[in-house]
């Protein structure tokens, strides 16, 4: 299980967009949110679009490996699925936020964590302000909150720096590559080779 994780406005989107289209064995975990779908947006493709009593009744059913609250909107990620999937062998792939993050990580220490770090603050300044529409204030408690989010990158295994999506994608593929080859992971298949 492969998790990308970042401040808001790094690029974990379009970074994650792309490692799929060249990994499409890997399996992306659709959250569930209760943020409204943005215009293109599909259910079941981008997120499951639930509404907050939907959210609260699948929490309470424990249907998700974590969740949390981003930006007044909930987020979720469904873990039956995951865990499926893992089991069959196939890799997953988590886009979430660092909350999440760091909750996925006590869950599942044997996941490979990747920390998007934006090429420079002026520059992830400039992406949260030209999303959205946002008050001065606004703007100004999503830089503050991204700050902090950044100073979390050392409870993570590997960082990449976001400064050109191909060149980030290629790393990130580095990674997920030397992972497969840890012995770790593959002393089922060669146990047989070990002497002692
Ligand atoms: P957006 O609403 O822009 O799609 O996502 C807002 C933030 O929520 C992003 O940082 C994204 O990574 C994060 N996010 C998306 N899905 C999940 C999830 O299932 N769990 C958590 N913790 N964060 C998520």
């Amino acid at each position: 299980m492969t998790v990308i994780s970042g401040a808001s406005g790094t690029g974990k989107g379009t970074v994650c967009k792309k490692l799929l289209d060249e990994l499409p064995q890997m399996f992306y975990s659709i959250s569930a949110t209760t943020r409204a779908p943005r215009p293109g947006e599909v259910d079941g493709k981008e997120y499951f679009f639930i509404t907050t009593a939907q959210f609260k009744t699948w929490l309470d059913e424990e249907k998700f490996l974590e969740h949390a609250e981003v930006y007044g909107n909930f987020y979720g990620t469904p873990s039956h699925i995951i865990e499926e999937k893992r089991n069959s062998g196939v890799d997953v792939l988590l886009e979430i936020d660092v909350q999440g993050a760091l909750n996925v990580m006590k869950k599942c220490p044997d996941g490979v964590y990747i920390f998007l770090m934006p090429p420079s603050l002026d520059e992830l300044c400039n992406r949260i302000k030209n999303r959205g529409t946002e008050s001065p204030e606004v703007l100004q408690r999503r830089i503050n909150a991204a700050t902090s989010e950044i100073a979390m990158f050392k409870k993570y295994q590997y960082v990449v720096v976001n400064d050109t999506v191909d060149a980030a994608v290629d790393k990130i593929k580095a990674i997920i590559t030397a992972e497969r080859c840890k012995v770790e992971k593959n002393l089922a298949e060669f146990e047989h080779f070990a002497t002692n």
